[in-house]
């Protein structure tokens, strides 16, 4: 797994636990939210980006379904900003992730095909 596939696992499971704790008000993830986080995990894991991964929400790829999209984007609307005072260091790495550029979608699927 390529650090930036692991920097987004660690993101989205804070900004999970995050907002679940002051939503759901549970002491570990409710069942909702823990299937919401293996759901990003699998998204990840198979993102086709691999060590040039955008953060999820720069991706042009869109491989979240509708409704997992719609839940993951309130949560990160959510965490995200508030993860400044919680956890700074990963914060700022995530927004570095964040200003890079990402390039278009074909140069990678046309890498993967070159590698196989
Ligand atoms: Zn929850």
């Amino acid at each position: 797994m390529s650090a930036g596939q692991k920097l987004e696992k660690k993101a989205v499971s804070v900004m999970i636990a995050f907002y679940c704790r002051k939503h759901h008000h549970t002491k570990t993830l409710c069942e909702e939210c823990s299937k919401l986080l293996n759901y990003s995990y699998a998204r990840i894991e198979h993102c086709i980006f691999k060590d040039d991964k955008p953060n999820c929400s720069k991706c042009t790829v869109h491989c979240y379904k509708k409704d997992m999209r719609e839940q993951i984007r309130v949560i990160m609307r959510y965490s995200g900003p508030r993860m400044l005072w919680y956890n700074p260091i990963l914060a700022i790495g995530h927004l570095l992730r964040n200003l890079r550029k990402t390039k278009d979608k074909s140069f990678y699927l046309k890498k993967s095909q070159n590698n196989e």
